[in-house]
């Protein structure tokens, strides 16, 4: 048995001429949510046309592919997969041939009991063509007796656990549909298309308006069905009730980018606020506050803003790395932060440096980079995370490793401060988490940090990576 995780992006456009370019740019302003496929369908009378591929946005689409992407209407997905399973069979959006016609569906999130519906789905007779966990809507739908999409996906998703921000498209609507516990964000938006009416735009974060220049309007709420079609916009919301919402306070840590408004919140604020409060709980003699780019920027700016401490860029990074946690083999990954961070000397020379990053896995950056720091002259340098300590893995979507591999599920803070070399290490701690964003801590899923996992977890806690 696998365990399927994702981190994706998806988008919809609705009623625009323009329609797989505009899919294709939010894509690319959302490419941090995933970079090893990407795929467009797009919908043109009454017919999909395809386009997907393995690697980044900018690579898996040409001009002529976009010019062949005809259609006023079109769904887009970007997907960063786990070792093994970056297989072309896997990227998105998916695609089949229904009774009542073409039908492309883009997920972002994890479905807790894919694994399940799937071995059952297969016992009778059904045929999976990926190892991914969107599949097991499809084959839901296609087996609906209704006529009806919306019946058939409203029937389809309350079987559905775990997280799961979906964009369908079928040969008339494009459809929304966030899961109940509302733990992946997605958001509606509106654009003028040439004709002076109003295109429809879904996505699952706000710098995808930005760049297309569409209007935020609002989320899709948690348990919310969303379509639109010829006769304009509709809503109707699941039939299935949840204890409490578990919006994923990962996205503010790490995940999504800066600019965009995730849950109603400015992502750089939270981030910012994460910082102050770092900076309340803990106090510490030092010269200067230097992130870790890019993720620590917005918390330093925040821990000198609170503490007095200057801000300054003492690790300058080269942008033409990706992400050193993408790498998926750990000797890799630690010659991945020598290629992609530089210590500055001219910054660190001689003094007491309080190094901020937003969250702390494996431990194996933060080891990596103190050591550079202390090379380039660094006197004493005292760690800070503004997050808590990562404890336990997501099931819900985000790539976390294994519980093994989590540092602080079995080191003390003392332990940690040891292995990376700090001369001291704190972390924000969880009260300090959700004061910073104002928010109550029942509606937002933060088990990472604390084990309490909204859901039951289908024996995925019992398996292996
Ligand atoms: P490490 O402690 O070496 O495993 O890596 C920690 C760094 O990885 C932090 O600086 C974060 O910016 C980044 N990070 C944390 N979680 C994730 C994730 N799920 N995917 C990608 N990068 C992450």
């Amino acid at each position: 048995m696998k365990t399927w995780r994702e981190e994706c992006a998806v988008i919809g456009i609705w009623n625009h001429e323009e329609a797989s370019r505009l899919a294709y740019l939010g894509l690319f302003a959302m490419q941090h949510r995933g970079q090893e496929s990407a795929g467009v369908v797009s919908l043109h009378e009454n017919h999909h046309i395809h386009h997907k591929g393995l690697g980044l946005v900018g690579d898996v689409f040409s001009e002529p592919d976009l010019i062949r992407l005809k259609g006023a209407a079109a769904v887009g997905h970007a997907r960063y997969s786990t070792t093994g399973q970056n297989l072309l069979t896997n990227a998105q959006p998916i695609t089949a041939q229904l009774l009542n016609g073409p039908l492309a569906v883009a997920h972002n999130g994890n479905l807790i009991n894919a694994h399940e519906l799937r071995e059952k789905l297969q016992k009778e007779g059904s045929i999976f063509q990926g190892t991914n966990d969107t599949e097991v809507l499809m084959h839901l739908l296609s087996r609906h007796p209704s006529n009806d999409l919306i019946k058939a996906l409203q029937d389809s998703v309350v079987q559905l656990e775990g997280a799961f921000s979906f964009v369908v498209m079928s040969h008339d609507r494009l459809v929304a549909i966030r899961d109940p516990y509302g733990f992946r964000p997605l958001v509606l938006g509106k654009k003028k298309n040439a004709a002076g009416e109003w295109a429809y735009v879904l996505a699952s974060e706000t710098c995808a308006f930005d760049l297309i220049g569409a209007q935020f309007v609002r989320e899709i709420e948690p348990g919310e069905i969303f379509w639109v079609d010829q006769q304009g916009e509709h809503q109707l919301m699941m039939d299935r009730k949840v204890s409490r919402k578990a919006r994923c306070i990962f996205e503010h840590v790490y995940f999504a980018r800066p600019d965009s408004v995730v849950f109603g919140h400015s992502v750089y604020e939270s981030r910012k606020s994460f910082g102050r409060y770092l900076a309340k709980e803990n106090k510490v003699e030092a010269d200067i506050v230097v992130p870790v780019p890019d993720s620590g920027v917005p918390a330093a700016i925040g821990y000198s803003l609170e503490s007095g401490i200057p801000f300054e860029l003492g690790i300058i990074r080269n942008h033409y790395v990706g992400r050193t946690f993408i790498q998926p083999q750990q000797s890799i990954r630690s010659f991945g932060v020598k290629i992609k961070l530089n210590p500055q000397s001219a910054v660190l020379q001689g003094k007491r440096v309080i190094v901020i990053d937003d969250s702390l896995v494996r431990g194996t950056t933060s080891n990596k980079i103190i050591g550079l720091i202390r090379a380039a002259g660094a006197k004493e340098v005292h760690m800070r995370i503004a997050a808590p300590p990562t404890i336990n893995p997501c099931y819900y979507g985000v790539d976390t490793p294994h519980k093994s591999q989590l540092i602080a599920s079995h080191q003390s803070v003392e332990e940690i401060r040891k292995f990376i070399d700090a001369d001291s290490l704190t972390y924000l701690s969880l009260e300090g988490l959700f004061a910073a964003m104002k928010a109550k801590s029942d509606s937002f899923c933060a088990a990472c940090f604390d084990g309490n996992y909204p859901t039951p977890l289908h024996g995925l806690d019992r398996i292996s990576p």
